[in-house]
């Protein structure tokens, strides 16, 4: 049992785990070298939006470890739907084979996207591979493979395997590689931190709207697809924009005759106060990226999901026709199980509704922060608050990170910016604590 796997390890000092990590484990989008001073943090165990390390010290997890978890560390019921699945089937090989939780969730996934025909992989950076394949792949299929290019968003993030890469446009994950990607191509960003003094986070949509049909126009013979991130540009530093320009970017796409993929890889599954942001928009994109939340933060699964046509493009006798492109754990069995039992979360306990309430309760708490004089752009949308430190010295991120773990939240600004991605199931008095916090280490920073 794990008590005994904990219990026996208490007792052996916590710092050889430490040195253990930083010989063994090669930590992901870390310096390791930073790690000589700034000490990893062991956690134990986790439960709601608390984590504990193995003294007993806990951490509010106010990034949802990284944008995945919705309903809490060790649910309850998610936890039961996996037992449950483990004692009946862990995985088998998706192609020529099938098993009821992959067929419930992309059954379900379609009932709430009206788009089908789910394809499945393990992490995010697999879903862009996988939409931009199809996209390129369907124009081919249709007689146009001259269409080879992809649009995205400046400041976009949509993973960091190569082909991700090509289209994400955050310099720090970018530049090093820039020699092995193909060019892609991005449109001045919608993010309303970058419109005029004056100017309307619409008007500023609008705006840049015109500029992606102006690019269209003149390139859509060479493009398959835009990608981007509905509504709120999560890597950028939460960036948000005014749902017009998903509905001037779908109607740009259709007079051009452009895919367009919507990555909500982030933004999925209730977090910007709509199941999926898109909606806010009312359109319908043609290609629909999933991942992060889509197991409660429990396993690695992404999906991408296609409208009829797409898939009809692809359905023939000859194979190569055919989307040869696959992933050893497609469809993992457990990771699907989990995704249903998040599902049923979200219906039963009707989450986008009580989020609502909860978001406005919260926008509430949080006017001290929105107010302080120190800080910019206070935005919220749905489950993310976020805003701009003033005069950060240049080690901010790293510094309100260490200060943040000694008042029990853990927090990772990107930059100068700080924001706030709780699990669904934090709590007025968690948030209380959250800000208390803040504007405890923004005191600190003055001095
Ligand atoms: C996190 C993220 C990805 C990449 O997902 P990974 O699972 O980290 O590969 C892609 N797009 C967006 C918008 C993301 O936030």
């Amino acid at each position: 049992m794990p008590a005994t796997y904990n219990a026996a390890f208490r007792l052996m000092n916590n710092l050889d785990l430490l040195n253990r990590s930083r010989a063994a484990v090669w930590h992901p989008c870390t310096q390791m070298k930073h790690h000589e001073t700034l000490p990893l943090v062991p956690i134990e165990r986790g439960a709601g939006p608390w984590l504990y390390d193995f003294d007993g010290k806990r951490y509010l997890d106010a990034v949802s470890s990284w944008w995945v978890n919705l309903f809490g560390h060790c649910n309850p019921r998610i936890n039961a739907a996996l037992k449950d699945q483990l004692d009946t089937l862990e995985h088998v090989i998706l192609a020529g084979f099938t098993q009821r939780p992959v067929v419930e969730l992309s059954e379900r996934l379609a009932q709430l996207s009206g788009l089908g025909h789910a394809f499945y992989g393990s992490d995010g950076a697999s879903a862009t591979e996988i939409a931009l394949k199809m996209s390129f792949h369907y124009w081919r299929n249709r007689g146009r493979p001259g269409k080879t290019r992809f649009v995205s968003l400046a400041n976009g993030y949509h993973g960091e395997t190569v082909g991700a890469l090509a289209v994400t446009d955050v310099a720090i994950f970018k530049n090093t590689y820039a020699p092995l990607l193909r060019a892609g191509v991005q449109v001045p960003t919608p993010d309303w931190r970058h419109a005029a003094p004056g100017e309307s986070p619409r008007d500023f949509a609008v705006r840049r709207a015109a500029d992606l049909r102006n690019h269209l126009k003149k390139h859509h013979h060479e493009t398959a697809a835009l990608i981007l991130e509905p509504l709120v540009q999560g890597a950028a530093g939460m960036g948000m924009y005014h749902p017009e320009y998903l509905r001037l970017a779908r109607a740009a796409c259709d007079e051009f005759e452009v895919h367009l993929i919507a990555d909500e890889i982030a933004v999925g599954f209730g977090r910007t106060g709509t199941f999926f942001a898109h909606e806010q928009a009312a359109i319908r994109p043609d290609f629909l990226c999933l991942s992060k939340g889509i197991t409660g933060g429990y396993l690695p699964l992404s999906a991408v999901l296609t409208r009829e046509g797409v898939y009809q493009a692809f359905y023939h006798d000859e194979m190569a026709k055919g989307f040869l492109h696959s992933h050893s754990y497609t469809g993992n069995a457990l990771a699907c199980r989990a995704a249903l039992a998040v599902l049923d979360i979200f219906a039963e306990d009707q989450v986008i509704e009580a989020n609502r309430a909860k978001t406005a309760r919260f926008n509430e708490l949080l006017t001290p922060l929105a107010n302080h004089p120190r800080l910019a752009n206070f935005r919220n949308s749905g489950m993310i608050w976020a805003f701009e430190v003033n005069n950060a010295p240049a080690d901010f991120a790293r510094r309100f990170f260490e200060e943040g773990l000694r008042r029990e939240i853990l927090l990772r600004p990107i930059g100068n910016t700080v924001y706030f991605m709780p699990p669904y199931v934090v709590g007025e008095t968690e948030m209380a604590h959250l800000q208390a916090a803040v504007l405890d280490i923004l005191n600190q920073f003055e001095k």
